[in-house]
């Protein structure tokens, strides 16, 4: 297969677990240099470990010097990177709540890594690639657009506000050759979700409001960050790209 990534330094957060992980694992494979970094840098070194021309860096997003830390190890390192993924979170479940029923800590957390920790990982990430341009990828969800996350307050906040840092970035720095976008995945069993969703009634229940009939894979979202962060995308900023089957034209 042809690679499509050959000659890109990426920077993936949250790439110890999940689509994080996932995606960091797909760039590597289409010829990338990858740096995985998460708040568990064992966790983000293990991932690392099994792709060629990888490296695991610890990065707790909602903390500035963490951020500034990592970035300088990146460059220390050699790394220019082109592509930088904002996708750590957090989704507090058991604790996330309709707003009336939320507390403040919860709340306070979830702003903390989702919003604080997406905006400064996105600060340095413009530091980073300011001079030869390069693509942001946010990682956003319906919850942030629709009623869908009517149960997650804070969590389906923190997303609308990544769809419009989304929007800032990219106006503000398209002259400078940085493009920044978002990608919004709706259902995706990643296997820590079919490890704890696995009673078939509540996923039919999903599954039934999605229009492509079935949940999404982390491959699903795999393809479009992939198109994302290459050259194929070049003209295309500050858009918001929905791999969730359909489920918000609903
Ligand atoms: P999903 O299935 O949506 O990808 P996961 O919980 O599997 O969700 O992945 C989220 C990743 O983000 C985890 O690896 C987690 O360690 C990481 N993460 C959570 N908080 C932070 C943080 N403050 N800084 C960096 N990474 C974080």
């Amino acid at each position: 297969m042809q690679e499509r990534l050959a000659g890109k330094s990426i920077l993936v957060t949250g790439a110890g677990s999940g689509i994080g992980k996932a995606v960091a694992t797909r760039f590597a494979h289409e010829g990338a240099a990858v740096v995985f970094s998460d708040r568990d840098g064992a966790a983000a070194h293990r991932a690392a470990a099994s792709c060629r021309d990888a490296i695991g860096v610890e990065l707790d997003v909602s903390d500035e010097g963490s951020v500034e830390r990592a970035y300088a190890e990146i460059a220390g390192r050699g790394i220019a990177l082109d592509v930088v993924v904002a996708n750590a979170g957090v989704q507090l479940f058991g604790h996330d709540a309709p707003v009336a029923d939320l507390d403040l800590d919860v709340w306070k957390r979830t702003l903390d890594v989702n919003l604080t920790g997406t905006f400064l990982t996105v600060k340095h990430a413009v530091r980073a690639l300011r001079g030869r341009g390069g693509s942001i990828i946010l990682t956003g969800s319906p919850t942030g657009l629709t009623g869908e996350g009517a149960e997650f307050t804070a969590y389906s906040t923190t997303k609308a506000g990544i769809h419009g840092l989304t929007r800032t970035v990219a106006a503000a720095y398209a002259r400078e050759g940085i493009r920044a976008n978002a990608v919004v995945p709706g259902y995706t069993e990643t296997p820590l979700v079919t490890s704890i969703s696995d009673d078939p009634e509540s996923r039919a229940a999903i599954v039934s409001r999605i229009p492509l009939g079935r949940p999404g894979t982390p491959a699903d979202v795999e393809g479009i960050m992939v198109f994302l962060a290459s050259d194929e995308a070049a003209f295309a900023t500050g858009s918001l790209f929905r791999v969730d089957g359909g489920m918000t034209t609903l």
